[in-house]
Order: C-alpha cells, then structure tokens, then sequence
C-alpha cells in the first residue's frame, strides 16, 4: 500500500491506473478506523481494481468549541489497518496541502443542510463537508465512492452536490456497523467513560424501540417518536434532536406513509454521538 500526501502525486496515481483502464473506488475518512470505515474499504476492494481511501481530518467542517485538537489520530495504526484490507493508496494530505493559502471556494448546499446536524452544529458543517468532498473527487476522480449510512444527512448532502454539480461519480451508501450492544460505531466512542459508554446503547435502544412500535403498524410519528423518548429520559440522555422526516428531502413528517429517517444526535459524557434508522413506509 502507497502513502500519498501529495495533490499531484495522488492524480498521478490516478492518471496511470486510468491509462490501464482500471476503475477507481473512494472512501473518504477522518481516520481513527473501525470496523465501520474497513466495512467501506472492503466494499471498495470487491468492486474496484484500485481503491484509494482518505485520511483527512477535515478543518472546516469542525466548530469552534468542538473537537477537532483533540479528535484522535493515529495514522500508523489507519494504515497497517487499510493495508490488511488491500487498500492501495492512502491519501493523507497535510491541512495546507487541502487548503493552501488564498482558498477562498465553498460549497453551500441548501434546504436539507438548515435541519438535524446543520441546525444542531452550525451550517459550516455541511459546507465543509461538501468542499472538501467535491475537492477528493476533483482530485481522485473515482467510479464510485462510498459512505456509511450512520451520517445519513451527509450522503444527502454529498448525492445533491453530485447531482447539482454533475459530477462523474457514483455514491453507494453502507449500512450502519454496531457494536454487539447495538452502538453504532464511531471514532468518537473513544471520548466515553465506561459510565457513559453504558449509558450510550440508548440511542441504539431507543431507535429499536421506535422501529418496533413503527412495524406493529403504527404510522403515527408522536407515538413513534414517544417509545424513543422514554428509553433515552429513562437513560438519563436529552437529546439534541430526535427527529421523524421524509427520507428523500428532510421534510418534517407526522406520519410514516413512506419511509423516513428517525435521526438522533446526544451528548453522552464527553462525546456528541448520533445514529439513525430508516423506517419504512409502504410506499
Ligand atoms: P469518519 O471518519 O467518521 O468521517 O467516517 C468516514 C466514513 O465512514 C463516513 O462515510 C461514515 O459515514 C462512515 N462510517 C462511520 N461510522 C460508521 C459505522 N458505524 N458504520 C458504517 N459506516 C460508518
């Protein structure tokens, strides 16, 4: 497995596996793996004669008081790991290898980006998300790219951009890897005491709970939305939003005709953790 750090290196990369007319796969990462991210990785390997995977701790799609100082890094670790999945490069650019001076360019994607992580972090979020995605596609050009379904709002964000934009690529969304308790994988899971690490399977419980009153038939989206709330009060967990909308465009919904997203985002201890099902509809 390459290690590249640099923008021409990476295209050149690129540019020889294409001359071969090999296929390209992406998967873009912040890094601290888990089995979430090799989930992706290996999704890539079977599709794709070359699999690049990105290592970049994103600047502009943190807030100002959150964590990007102390979001863990270990790029060794990242590497023996993508390595053992047959990864071929790992893109790790430099913060000012992304952004050099006199960057001055920033997607905007609207409407969907103003609810969940957009209202609960800040509208930066997304357009972070959406630069620095239309940046790695711009700079790896690949087939097809691949994205966990646990940040559904950003494979929204990012299959708008293609769209929009008309990029030559395609997105497959992976399902959401848990923990044997039902926690849904994260980098950020490493912030949590064992307290809190109990403390956050209601997330994952509450989700269930709703799906389970959402398949015995229930459409309404209060009583569903109400067997979620009471496993998170009986944890202890205010959410930051617990949310039922359309899965196609985010709008609100009270009843689940056709599917829709059931989203949560929580403080547990010292870390911001989300999650979501898609509950399905029947039409
Ligand atoms: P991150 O490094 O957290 O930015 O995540 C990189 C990619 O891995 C994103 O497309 C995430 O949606 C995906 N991902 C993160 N956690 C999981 C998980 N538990 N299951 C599946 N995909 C995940």
């Amino acid at each position: 497995m390459r290690i590249i750090r640099t923008i021409d290196a990476m295209r050149a990369a690129v540019r020889e596996a294409r001359r071969a007319g090999r296929s390209v796969g992406l998967v873009p990462t912040m890094g601290a793996f888990h089995e979430g991210h090799l989930s992706l990785m290996r999704r890539a390997r079977e599709q794709n004669d070359l699999v690049v995977v990105s290592l970049f701790v994103n600047p502009t799609q943190f807030g100002q008081n959150e964590d990007l100082s102390s979001y863990p890094r270990d790029e060794a670790r990242d590497a023996a790991l993508a390595e053992n999945e047959g990864v071929d490069v790992l893109f790790a650019p430099s913060a000012a290898e992304v952004y050099p001076d006199g960057f001055a360019t920033s997607i905007d994607v609207s409407g969907i980006t103003d609810v969940l992580d957009g209202a609960s972090r800040g509208a930066f979020h997304f357009d972070g998300v959406a630069t620095v995605v239309t940046k790695l596609f711009g700079i790896v050009r690949p087939d097809v790219a691949f994205f966990g379904q646990k940040d559904a709002q950003q494979i929204m964000v990012v299959r708008r951009v293609v769209s929009d934009l008309d990029l030559d690529v395609r997105i497959e969304a992976c399902p959401i890897v848990r923990e044997t308790d039902g926690l849904a994988m994260s980098s950020r899971n490493v912030y949590l005491s064992p307290e809190a690490r109990e403390q956050a399977t209601a997330l994952s419980r509450a989700l269930d709970a709703a799906s389970a009153v959402r398949e015995s038939g229930e459409r309404d989206g209060e009583r569903i939305l109400d067997a979620a709330r009471r496993v998170l009060a009986d944890a202890g967990i205010t959410p930051e939003y617990l949310e039922l909308r359309d899965a196609l465009a985010l709008n609100t919904v009270t009843r689940v005709d056709s599917d829709a997203l059931l989203a949560v985002a929580a403080r547990v201890g010292a870390a911001r953790l989300i999650d979501n099902h898609i509950l399905k509809g029947d039409r």
